[in-house]
């Protein structure tokens, strides 16, 4: 089984136009399952819209698994997300995007969402950006996911940037786990490739596992989650590239750590366990 944790659809986004059929003919029958948010909360639509959309989507191509976008930039308070909650269960996690609200991930207007997380014992899926991003730097998502310990956080794409805004990233995950402060994931995608270019070798990618893999408290790697983030970014857009793209890393995590259970786990199981699929 190969889920991926980390995908989009949304008609007009910055990144292009995606119908959910895009996106599926993309993965194609080797995605058992994909954890996916609707693009559209981010530009053009409010709240409900976005992710009524979204739930109509789920229920139409069920592989596709629905994360609920929030806009505590612009929204007066927490009741639509609530009421998504507790009226559609097939919302197994939030989605937060700081980068683009230009809303720094520490700041207070996401309390109440992550309170909603905590209730309902759902992930939060954060954009995770450069470490000196002042809206999504993964230091700032540490500092809020302080405050909310047991809410499973995702640092999605880990962060972006330079090796060393990947090693900061790292060093936060480890000293989440190993101080026991925060529930701290993280998903793989874009890590060592550009919007243009594959990574064939993954260098800081099979850091990121190697340094989880050996925390003091021993193997945390099922904090981490194979994701492509498709059909965001050229590499994503074409079947050709994102099956490569998987080939790659199933790869290289056999001929580096030659263990095909850590293969299985950062593929699917993690994010069955995560989201209790
Ligand atoms: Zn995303």
């Amino acid at each position: 089984m190969i889920i991926d944790s980390h995908v989009h659809y949304g008609a007009n986004s910055p990144w292009g136009d995606f119908s959910p059929e895009y996106l599926l003919e993309i993965m194609g029958e080797e995605i058992d399952c994909a954890i996916c948010s609707n693009l559209e909360g981010l530009y053009s639509k409010n709240e409900y819209d976005c992710n009524m959309d979204m739930l109509n989507v789920a229920r139409k191509y069920p592989k596709l698994k629905a994360l609920a976008v929030c806009e505590p930039n612009l929204a007066e308070d927490e009741s639509v997300i609530r009421s998504l909650l507790e009226k559609y269960p097939e919302f197994i996690g939030l989605k937060l995007h700081p980068e683009c609200m230009k809303l720094p991930a520490d700041s207070e207007k996401y309390d109440k969402y992550l309170r909603l997380a905590q209730e309902f014992k759902i992930p939060c899926l954060y954009h995770s950006g450069h470490i000196k991003s002042r809206f999504s730097s993964p230091e700032l998502i540490y500092k809020k996911a302080k405050e909310f310990p047991d809410v499973p956080i995702i640092l999605g794409h880990l962060s972006t940037g330079p090796r060393s805004s990947h090693e900061r990233a790292i060093e936060i995950l480890l000293d989440s786990i190993e101080n026991d402060t925060a529930t701290l994931y993280a998903d793989i995608s874009w890590i060592d490739s550009s919007f243009t270019e594959l990574s064939e070798t993954l260098d800081d990618t099979l850091y990121l596992i190697e340094k989880l893999k050996n925390t003091k408290k021993g193997d945390y790697t099922h904090r981490i989650m194979w994701a492509s983030d498709a059909p965001v970014g050229e590499m994503n857009q074409k079947r050709e590239f994102y099956l490569k793209n998987l080939n790659i890393f199933k790869t290289r995590i056999l001929e580096y750590f030659g263990d095909e259970d850590l293969l299985e786990n950062l593929l699917a199981n993690n994010a069955v366990n995560l989201y209790k699929l």
